[in-house]
């Protein structure tokens, strides 16, 4: 077996013990002679599993009893269009704290249906730091402050919540959900699509206060309402059954490796580790403010560029892989999520400092 060391953004890379989990239960799942892509998602072996990954997911995020977990499709970017539909009402405005593409993209598709107000947006620093908490435009009216926790293409990350008083805070932890323990209770709203740090694309975590579920508006298509799917467990109409029972398999071996609290411990070790490597040889760069580096996404430059093409092309014949940075930003991105060992993050520093002797 030859697997890479793969630094991909997403969909990234997986478990290896899950992988090959699934990979041994493909084709008879639980002696039912059956994938669990083959059956009902109404049938009680489904249901059972189903629950279970809500259960273990609850377990691990510590969510109260009163937020609701939904499993919904459409990737994160639906929930950008049916937050607003779903959380405000046609004549109330919501706030939005802009750090990047994502958070941007966010408060655009909600500003096609609803009133948005940008609280603050970090281009005078090219999205390299976030607007000083101090300049941001509140509005205590607002339906909710939505923002995202960590900017994958940028490698911005907002290490805590943004305190922004009593306004319902939603975040976007598409690409650091489960990276570390966080506190529910201050948020209103978490979602995250799975791709970056849970399973396969096609499904999408809601964590959502009970409260906020009853604003869905009356008029709403009961298939874009969350109270409706909320009602119906999630099973409004067919789930994406395997992206679901698959992040089940995560979430157990995230218990397994000892939680969140684990998780963080070694993901801020991997982050500091790539952080050293480069601020320390003297000819790669990170841009991003230090307060805001992620843990989970790590861009860096080369000096002039010139020699991109010839690290990713080394980087590959060493079977380290996916680190061409985002077409918006260039240079090298290296996504270093709960899958990605220690022993991987450990293989690139070695690599990039080799490539710098032979280079710089
Ligand atoms: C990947 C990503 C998205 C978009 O996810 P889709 O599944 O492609 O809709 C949104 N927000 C963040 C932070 C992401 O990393």
């Amino acid at each position: 077996m030859a697997r890479v060391i793969n630094f991909s953004a997403g969909p990234a890379v997986l478990p290896l013990d899950v992988l090959q989990q699934a990979q041994s239960e493909l084709v008879d799942w639980q002696g039912l002679g059956m994938s669990v892509m083959e059956i009902s998602h109404r049938s009680k072996a489904f249901i059972k599993a189903a629950e279970q990954a809500e259960a273990d997911l609850r377990e691990l995020m510590q969510i109260p009893d009163d937020y609701s977990v939904l499993f919904l499709q459409g990737g994160a970017t639906t929930h950008f269009a049916l937050i607003p539909m779903n959380l405000s009402s046609p004549d109330q405005a919501s706030d939005y704290l802009v750090t990047g593409s994502w958070s941007k993209k966010a408060s655009k598709e909600a500003g096609v249906i609803r009133k948005v107000s940008v609280v603050a947006d970090g281009a005078s620093s090219n999205y390299m730091d976030v607007p000083e908490r101090k300049n941001w435009k509140l509005n205590s009216e607002a339906a909710y402050f939505h923002y995202c926790a960590n900017e994958t293409i940028s490698g911005l990350e907002m290490h805590a919540p943004p305190d922004v008083g009593a306004v319902p805070l939603v975040a976007d932890m598409s690409s650091t959900i489960l990276s570390r323990p966080v506190d529910v209770r201050k948020f209103g709203m978490i979602y995250a699509g799975a791709q970056k740090n849970i399973g396969p694309s096609g499904i999408v975590i809601l964590i959502v206060r009970k409260d906020l579920l009853e604003r869905s508006p009356a008029g709403l298509p009961p298939i874009l309402k969350y109270s409706a799917h909320a009602a119906e467990g999630s099973m409004l109409n067919t789930p994406p059954t395997f992206a679901w029972y698959f992040a089940g398999l995560v979430f157990a071996w995230l218990k397994r490796q000892g939680g969140l609290a684990r998780m963080a411990e070694l993901n801020q070790r991997k982050a500091e580790r790539l952080y050293r490597a480069i601020d320390e040889s003297g000819y790669y760069k990170n841009p991003v403010a230090k307060p805001y580096r992620s843990w989970m996404n790590v861009p860096f430059t080369l000096p002039g560029g010139g020699l991109d093409a010839e690290f990713l092309k080394q980087a590959e014949r060493a079977g380290l892989t996916n680190l061409k940075g985002h077409r918006s930003v260039g240079g090298m991105r290296a996504s270093i999520y709960n899958a990605m060992t220690e022993d991987g993050v450990i293989a690139l520093v070695d690599f990039m400092a080799d490539f710098a002797k032979r280079h710089g």
